[in-house]
């Protein structure tokens, strides 16, 4: 068998999805589950970014990391001009992209157009829009007269000549690097748990006109020109996060999904969205997803152009924020850098817990999903937080509450909260 339907097998034969008592879902135990037992793999993130301000120097495939080294194999163009703004460890790794994400060259073109028009927009003099006065309760508002303006937004960019990726190797460098980005938790819950992708995103306040002369990727629109503001490094990880999505989709639609894209864009589109609670936390994501939606209806050619609705942006996003895990710096310690976020949609039915029952290892970008005792039947399995377990109650609450406002009433907190209570 090929290693996704192992993996699915695996997660057929022990786990099974279920609601909750608190109304989300969950994975329960299909039977009786000795400790030590490998429950759940899932091979391979549907949708990850690196964050820029990483990803020369970790791996888009493995995510491995060698202190701060750049990575020296890339995608290169038959111009043979570094492609796509992808860095890879090895020619092995470059490879496996390819034929795990790439195998149409559609993922490797959408990041190139990103690419370019990012590039392209760091001279934009166009002042970011400001949005003050939505929040999550009229945010519906702003996205109908979003959709409405960027209906067709008259303005087609496509890359001069049609690029082809050789196994080239080329340490080449195209981009300006180095805007901000800021860790995500290590993962969270579908029910309750929201982590912000970064707490500070605020847009670069530089104004200007995008140029239309005629090198400009940007056709000019003899009736409408579309003017879009430079991104900043939160809105290109998004853009990049989203454009990834997409291209899943357009597959699954297209019927040249593998059968392990299909399942993992059926369990996608279960997840709950926490875009509300997300931008009611944090209301600058609201200017990130606008900006991120006009960029991307504007660059991409017409196949994606059209799927990138404000729905499917903001169901992206929303699961995006609920979701996702972080890619931490391995050996995992306290003192690890987040590199980037991934989703692995089976993986998130796992609920959390400070006492959890399983235990969660990233093997390369495979997530591996190991029973940490007896698990019984119909009980609930749930993952950790993420280095917290070893910290005593209210540490564990103070951190809970601060990053993800969220009041922790597991099994362990209650038993720890009543222990604290009656000293
Ligand atoms: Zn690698
Ligand atoms: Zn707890």
């Amino acid at each position: 068998m090929l290693p996704d339907k192992v993996a699915a097998a695996a997660a057929d034969q022990y786990l099974s999805v279920r609601k909750t008592e608190y109304g989300g879902r969950g994975y329960f135990a299909a039977k009786n589950i000795p400790a030590n037992t490998r429950v759940l793999t899932c091979r391979q993130p549907l949708t990850y970014v690196v964050f820029k301000s990483f990803k020369k120097e970790v791996c888009a495939y493995c995510f491995s990391y060698d202190n701060g080294k750049h990575r020296k194999f890339r995608l290169v163009s038959n111009l043979k001009r570094a492609y796509a703004g992808v860095y890879f460890c090895s020619e092995e790794c470059r490879d496996c992209w390819v034929e795990n994400y790439d195998y149409d060259g559609l993922l490797s073109a959408t990041l190139e157009e990103i690419e370019l028009a990012y590039i392209q927009l760091i001279a934009s003099t166009v002042k970011a829009p400001s949005y003050e006065g939505y929040d999550s309760s009229n945010i519906d508002e702003l996205w109908d007269k979003v959709e409405k303006e960027f209906a067709d937004p008259d303005v087609v960019s496509r890359p001069s000549s049609v690029l082809s990726v050789s196994t080239t190797t080329s340490t080449s460098t195209s981009l300006a690097s180095s805007v901000c980005s800021s860790p995500v938790s290590e993962s969270s819950a579908l029910e309750s748990v929201s982590s912000p992708v970064s707490d500070s995103a605020s847009l670069s306040s530089s104004v200007s006109a995008l140029s239309s002369t005629s090198s400009s990727r940007f056709r000019k629109n003899k009736k409408k020109k579309v003017k879009l503001p430079p991104l900043d490094g939160v809105e290109y990880d998004t853009a990049r996060v989203v454009a990834l999505v997409l291209v899943q989709n357009h597959r699954v639609q297209n019927g040249t999904a593998t059968s392990e894209i299909s399942h993992e864009w059926t369990k996608f589109n279960l997840l709950q969205s926490n875009e509300l609670s997300h931008i009611g936390q944090y209301r600058e994501f609201i200017t990130v997803h606008v900006n991120v939606y006009k960029f991307l209806r504007t660059v991409l050619q017409d196949d994606l152009r059209l799927l990138c609705t404000p729905r499917l942006l903001r169901d992206t996003v929303g699961r995006e924020a609920g979701n996702a895990f972080g890619i931490w710096e391995l050996p995992m310690m306290m003192e690890s850098e987040c590199f980037g976020t991934a989703v692995y949609p089976a993986a998130s039915f796992f609920n959390h817990e400070c006492e959890p029952s399983v235990r969660k290892q990233r093997v390369d970008n495979s997530l591996v999903f190991t029973t940490i005792r007896d698990i019984a039947q119909d009980e609930q399995l749930f993952i950790s937080y993420g280095m917290m377990e070893e910290l005593p109650y209210p540490e564990r609450q103070r951190i809970l509450t601060d990053q993800w406002h969220f009041d922790c009433q597991c099994p362990a907190c209650t038993r720890d909260k009543l222990e604290s209570l009656s000293l």
